[in-house]
């Protein structure tokens, strides 16, 4: 069952400081993707930076107002909340960042950044206090973590400490934007199996945000590949991996490390750089640096269609 529906949604952002309208440009960050999130899956969305993956993120949890299309949360359209309703849905979408000492204020005691969701909500002290210590133990920290502050702890600590936060309203989606980027890749195994066990014991859904393939293929159950505001491959985790259908995806594995010595893929090299997002390619945005492009890419938009096991939009898909 589909826990968010994101239909035809696009985020546009106007820049510059001219005060008409030639003057200013469009970024177009995303740009009408569509997609549906099960309940207790963990999407993966993956591309090189800047192909909107943090906008498309902020937009499914309301922390960003959309341009163009829905989000539908439970079925229940977003845009449309307000008042009680809109808190009381705001409380089953979380958010988690990059960096956790941006989100940590560092001014306040570890227990009450993890309790200040709960006061908000008009929780009583005892109460809260009894649940931000339960949370904090639950993920990993020890019992006199309360009482200190962010800059006491590591930077894989502080992210635990992000988490707790996070599941202080018990939410059921939660959107993580590169959580484990700003960490020592030692560390990183550590929290991503932090979020794997505490999916399964608060029954979560996850949208895994990453520019890495490597972090999102062992936490996703489903990946999206996005490029320059779209998605342009959405398949599950290992069928993405041993068949990546669309020729951006194909290009973005080859330049991971080998995962697999047996994997006699070659290496395929983009020609260019990803496009500005203010002048995007007509027809296929990837045509330009597409090794396989044909003269309807330069024309027609391909969409997201079902080939196989996997969504991919590409006129010629492979497999
Ligand atoms: P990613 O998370 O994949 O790196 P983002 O969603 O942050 O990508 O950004 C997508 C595009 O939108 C980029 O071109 C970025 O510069 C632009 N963008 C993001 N936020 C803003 C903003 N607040 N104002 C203007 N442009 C923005
Ligand atoms: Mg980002």
């Amino acid at each position: 069952m589909s826990i968010l529906s994101v239909r035809n949604l696009s985020k546009n952002y106007t820049i510059g400081s001219g005060l008409t309208r030639r003057s200013r440009d469009v970024v177009h960050a995303v740009e009408d993707v569509s997609l549906e999130i099960r309940e207790g899956e963990t999407l993966g969305i993956v591309g090189e930076s800047g192909c909107g993956k943090s906008t498309l993120g902020r937009m499914l949890v309301r922390l960003e107002p959309i341009t163009a299309g829905e989000v539908l949360f439970e079925g229940v359209d977003l845009s449309q909340l307000g008042g009680r309703t809109l808190r009381k849905t705001r409380k089953r979408l979380q958010m988690i960042f990059q960096d956790p000492y941006a989100s940590l204020n560092p001014r306040r005691q570890i227990g009450l950044i993890v309790e200040e969701p709960l006061r908000v909500h008009g929780m009583k002290k005892a109460e809260r206090k009894q649940i931000a210590s339960d949370l904090l133990r639950r993920v990993g920290l020890d019992e006199n973590a309360y009482e200190k502050y962010p800059h006491e702890f590591s930077g894989g600590q502080r992210q635990r400490v992000v988490i707790a936060r996070a599941l202080a309203l018990s939410p059921k989606l939660v959107v993580a934007d590169e959580p484990v980027s700003a960490l020592d890749v030692s560390i990183q195994a550590q929290v991503l199996n932090l979020f794997k066990e505490l999916q399964k014991e608060f029954g979560l859904t996850y949208v895994f945000i990453a520019h890495d393939l490597g972090v999102v293929r062992h936490v996703s159950d489903r990946i999206a590949v996005m490029y320059l505001g779209k998605v342009v491959e959405l398949a599950p985790a290992d069928e993405l991996y041993a068949n990546p259908a669309h020729p951006y995806t194909q290009a973005l594995l080859s330049a991971n490390p080998r995962m697999d010595k047996d994997d006699k893929r070659e290496r395929i090299i983009l020609k260019g750089d990803i496009p500005n997002p203010i002048n995007r390619p007509s027809g296929c945005v990837f045509n330009p640096r597409c090794p396989i492009a044909q003269d309807i890419c330069r024309t027609e938009v391909p969409k997201l269609h079902q080939v196989g096991l996997r969504e991919v939009a590409c006129h010629f898909p492979t497999a």
